[in-house]
């Protein structure tokens, strides 16, 4: 099916976006069909666990979500999100963890109206029973990722986020995100966290980018979408 007949449905508001089936915007079935919970590594080498690949159905949702403000959408994706997390929880534990979602950029925010990290990160949080802190936002502006090489992804977000400490130092946080590209932004969030006394106790994003497709210059953009 074609992208923009899927997004013409969504903005209707009652086929799925993949099945064409009337009812919700991400059907049960087709949600569940998407689902491959697999683990990458980010440039410093933290486990990033992924519920599902950046690609076909997942990123018709995530580019309806975030640029064209299906907020109906944040639900379903929520729901990935939330299997991620279960996967990065060992037997379930970390009780008293709290979830820290990657700040959007304040470019982006800005542009789209709304946080659409934070927005998925309370929707998984729902549903895996824990509570989501606002713990980290950008010290100083950010270039927008896409385009950059892997080095540059580095550079460009390296120093810049900054994390509020926890009440009690040694607290655990699960840190998620909508997509992840190279992993720089979560390395990032990562240093930020733990110079202020967090313990970083795992990583979950809704998608992964396929490594090999990440940074390819002769790919069409849409495979290029990264964090900011
Ligand atoms: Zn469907």
């Amino acid at each position: 099916m074609l992208v923009t007949n899927a997004l013409w449905d969504l903005a209707v508001g009652r086929r799925c976006l993949a099945c064409d089936q009337a009812g919700p915007a991400w059907c049960d079935r087709c949600l569940r069909s998407v689902v491959d919970l697999h683990e990458r590594r980010t440039p410093f080498g933290h486990g990033v666990v992924a519920a599902a690949r950046y690609a076909g159905q997942v990123r018709t949702a995530v580019v309806a979500y975030k640029e064209h403000g299906h907020l109906a959408l944040a639900a379903p994706l929520g729901r990935l999100l939330a299997a991620a997390l279960a996967e990065a929880r060992p037997g379930g534990g970390l009780a008293g963890a709290a979830i820290v979602p990657v700040p959007s950029s304040t470019a982006a925010t800005r542009l789209r109206g709304n946080d659409h990290a934070r927005r998925i990160a309370r929707q998984a949080g729902v549903r895996s029973g824990m509570t989501t802190l606002t713990a980290l936002r950008w010290g100083r502006p950010i270039t927008d990722q896409a385009g950059l090489t892997a080095s540059e992804r580095r550079h460009n977000v390296a120093g810049a986020m900054v994390a509020s400490a926890p009440r009690k130092p040694g607290s655990a946080a699960l840190v998620v995100d909508d997509i992840m590209t190279t992993g720089a932004t979560v390395d990032e969030a990562f240093q930020a966290l733990t110079s202020v006394g967090w313990r970083v106790a795992g990583v979950s994003v809704v998608a992964a980018v396929d490594a090999r497709r990440a940074l390819a210059p002769h790919l069409p953009l849409r495979y290029r979408e990264g964090k900011n």
